[in-house]
């Protein structure tokens, strides 16, 4: 693992899931952890959805990618997930400064400019790109751009799913909930495992031994929340 703010070195990473109402574990997917959060996070949601009504899920920014928010609209799920945005050099004006026009398939920028599309990108990026000679005499220039003779705007395609995430997390109350319920819920469980159930080491080498680990885990862990909920 090489992660900013965690220890370098060979760990597993035990991907979960847990109920947003109780707080039970439904799900363990322990991987290698040099693998992203956000890779196994589509299959493990159709393993969820094959046992259970799945209509909504709660995540935090580190899954907010297009092919994530695209993947869950196919899975007709609505998902509650942090916007993030790419990084950008410190004072720079980031892409949420422009407004996109669908109509038009362009951004316009802070001085009103437009900003048209030029190419895809093979990761599935549209490049949307200023005029030259207007961004070189535009006031806004050292805040806008970054070595480049004008300002370039990347917009994936499946961008429109991740913008139907932001409007449902950000705009209703029922996505404002779902999101505000992983603090409770998953973060809650994670803790509870490290703290009280000695999930901070692997007990075992190998993805299969470690299954067991976390099952095993998961098991204690929702025998005692279970027996909570109904004594
Ligand atoms: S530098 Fe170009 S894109 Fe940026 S604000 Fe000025 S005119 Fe608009």
């Amino acid at each position: 693992m090489t992660r900013d703010r965690k220890p370098q070195g060979f760990f597993y990473l035990n991907h979960m899931c847990v109920d947003g109402e109780n707080n039970i574990i439904t799900g363990v997917h322990p991987t290698s952890a040099a693998i992203n959060d956000a890779v196994p996070f589509l299959e493990i949601i159709k393993k969820q959805q094959e046992k259970f009504n799945v209509k909504y899920v709660g995540a935090d920014a580190g899954y907010y990618t297009a092919p994530i928010a695209k993947g869950l609209e196919k899975l007709n799920i609505q998902g509650s997930i942090a916007r993030r945005l790419g990084p950008k050099p410190k004072g720079i004006m980031s892409k949420l400064n422009f407004n996109y026009i669908e109509e038009f398939d362009l951004y316009v920028c802070p001085e009103n400019h437009h900003l048209t599309y030029k190419t895809t990108t093979r990761q599935g990026y549209k490049e949307y790109i200023g005029c030259k000679e207007v961004c070189k005499n535009c006031p806004r220039k050292d805040k806008c751009l970054t070595g480049n003779d004008a300002r370039i705007i990347r917009r994936h395609v499946w961008q429109e799913s991740l913008t139907k995430i932001d409007r449902f997390k950000e705009k209703t109350k029922l996505g404002k909930n779902i999101y505000k319920r992983r603090k409770e819920t998953i973060e809650r469980a994670f803790a509870d495992l490290k703290e009280l159930h000695g999930f901070r080491y692997a007990r075992f080498r190998g993805l299969e031994k470690m299954k067991e680990q976390c099952l095993m885990t998961a098991a204690a862990y929702n025998m005692k929340k279970i027996a909570k909920l109904i004594a």
